[in-house]
């Protein structure tokens, strides 16, 4: 039987979790991902003795499958739980009724049993997608790639994904009417410890609307004791154009007036501009597809702002392309 390939852009959960189930249907696959690591958004930023988990938090798992792949990875020793202790305002917060959970080492692990056996170009971002008689072929920032695909998964942030596909098909031209958030982390670390009540706090005003103690996580480094802020998502869309630093020492202002005292000098501090951080207003389809075109996007945009969302979107689009290119029956169902 002729081996038909497929590409899928960003090696975040959507699009590993796509890799992935394409692959179970014994499909030849290629991910291209912009940047060296995988996980996109699940990321941890790493430097020397220190660690920020400076995306998402945690994970939550609801649905059947997300949680049957919860286990394995917590089985692989990826995946850990993480019971903080919380704050809302000023108030002490009951425990989640859910289970929170972390990558190990990092949240980046939570991606790697998809990416087993799979191809991945890291580093190579892909700058247009161009149609040709046997499918599709790629313009990336290394060049034209030498490689003809039967059909393509897009699993970016929806402005990137739009940018992609819109030339190509009115199905796509819905992906603009998602709206997402910016979000401005702020990273700290301190020694001695600082001891702030909670291990979370949530804040339902002000700049600041999460602080999180990144070593009170099983695994993460305890000294020196780093924290991740979570700007709102008004105050960062009214920043996004701050640099870095400056970002950084106004966020640790804002920390201390909600805290209402000063905090000694960080050791280390830093400030991550997500410019598509969270999904504000979704497409409300699984994923977006067109046929006749055998390409479609995926990613937590399609559904919700939450990982999950992002694997069950990647699945869904497999399952779709699988079936526009007529290996239906050869999808592995679980
Ligand atoms: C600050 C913050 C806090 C969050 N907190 C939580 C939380 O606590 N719990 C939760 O469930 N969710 C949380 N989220 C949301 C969660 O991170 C996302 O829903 C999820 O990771 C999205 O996965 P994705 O695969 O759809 O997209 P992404 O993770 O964004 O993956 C897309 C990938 O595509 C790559 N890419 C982009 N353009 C190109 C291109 N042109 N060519 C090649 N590659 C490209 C990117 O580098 C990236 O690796 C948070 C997000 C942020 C930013």
């Amino acid at each position: 039987m002729d081996e038909v390939r497929f590409a899928v852009i960003g090696a975040g959960m959507a699009g590993l979790a796509c890799a992935h189930e394409l692959a179970r249907a014994d499909a030849k696959v290629t991910v291209y991902e912009r940047s060296r690591g995988l996980g996109g958004r699940l990321a941890t930023r790493r430097m020397g003795q220190l660690a920020f988990d400076h995306g998402a938090q945690f994970i939550t798992a609801r649905s059947h499958t997300f949680n049957r792949y919860a286990e394995i990875a917590l089985r692989a020793g990826m995946l850990d739980a993480w019971r903080p202790r919380i704050m809302e305002d000023d108030r002490a917060w009951p425990a989640p009724i859910e289970d929170w959970w972390i990558g190990q080492p990092g949240m980046s692990a939570l991606v790697r049993p998809l990416a087993r056996n799979i191809e991945i170009q890291s580093g190579i971002a892909v700058h247009e997608l161009i149609p040709s008689q046997r499918g599709w072929e790629l313009q990336t920032d290394s060049g034209r790639q030498n490689v003809t695909f039967r059909a393509v998964a897009v699993a970016i942030p929806a402005p990137q994904a739009s940018s992609l596909l819109s030339p190509h098909g009115r199905s796509f031209r819905q992906i603009a009417d998602v709206r997402m958030a910016p979000c401005w982390t702020g990273m700290f670390a301190f020694d001695p410890p600082i001891d702030i009540g909670a291990d979370a706090r949530r804040w339902t005003s002000g700049p600041i609307v999460w602080a999180a103690c990144n070593s009170s996580k099983p695994g993460r480094p305890q000294t020196p004791q780093c924290w991740v802020l979570h700007a709102s998502t008004g105050w960062s869309r009214e920043h996004i154009d701050l640099d870095a630093t400056e970002a950084a020492s106004v966020l640790l202002r804002a920390f201390e007036d909600n805290l209402g005292y000063q905090l000694p000098t960080p050791v280390h501090r830093d400030a991550h501009r997500w410019r598509h951080a969270l999904v504000e207003r979704p497409l409300g389809l699984s994923c977006v597809v067109d046929e006749e075109l055998n390409a479609g996007a995926c990613g937590d945009w399609c559904i919700a702002p939450r990982v999950e969302a992002a694997f069950e979107s990647g699945r869904s689009l497999a399952h779709s392309l699988l079936s526009m290119v007529g290996l239906a029956s050869r999808m592995v169902r679980s």
